[in-house]
């Protein structure tokens, strides 16, 4: 319930301008009791219209690379972003509007409790692990994360403009997840 609670209070948030533009608020998809979290940047069109995160081409690349490296589907883990409002014309989240909506995102993971996150991009990895660093320096490595560990990779949006090699770091970034998955909360990284 309390899962549900917070997700009615993220649908009426008004606390920064980004609630101005939105369609709807896209809170996250998936089982709130998930041992996988995935995190990305924020809502595009496709996902502000459809009120899910990660349904346009780019969510076609993560179901895909989930399916192929995990054996799993969306509804089996769970997809959330740093902001869940559509930023205009799809810029950058603000820092304002970050910190406006952290507070749903720690709440979700701290409800979720997640063994493994995955952060998508540049914005989850850096705000979850509290760095300036860019994601192609942290990624290649799990961190130590609340009770489990965190994998950095790219955004998918990044995966499909560069292609080849990119997206095949991001396979080697779920096979890492997927390490951890089986294994136990307290084992090392
Ligand atoms: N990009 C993101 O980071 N999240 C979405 O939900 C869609 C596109």
């Amino acid at each position: 319930m309390a899962f549900e609670a917070l997700r009615d209070e993220a649908l009426g948030c008004v606390r920064c301008p980004l609630s101005k533009g939105r369609t709807q608020v896209v809170f996250g998809v998936g089982d709130p009791h998930a041992d996988l979290m995935f995190v990305g940047e924020g809502p595009g069109r496709e996902e502000d219209l459809a009120g899910e995160p990660f349904v346009g081409r780019w969510g076609k690349l993560l179901d895909r690379l989930m399916h192929d490296e995990l054996g799993m589907d969306r509804r089996q883990c769970y997809i959330a972003n740093v902001v869940k409002c559509r930023p205009p014309e799809n810029r950058d989240p603000a820092p304002e509007e970050i910190e406006a909506c952290r507070p749903y995102l720690e709440a979700q993971i701290d409800l979720i409790d997640p063994k493994v996150v995955v952060t998508l991009g540049n914005f989850a990895a850096r705000l979850l692990l509290d760095t300036t660093a860019g994601i192609k320096a942290l990624r290649g490595r799990p961190y130590e994360f609340r009770r489990g560990h965190l994998v950095p990779t790219y955004h998918p949006a990044f995966a499909l403009r560069s292609g080849g090699q990119v997206v095949a770091e991001m396979r080697a970034d779920l096979v890492r997840a997927k390490r951890l998955l089986g294994s136990g909360r307290g084992t090392p990284a």
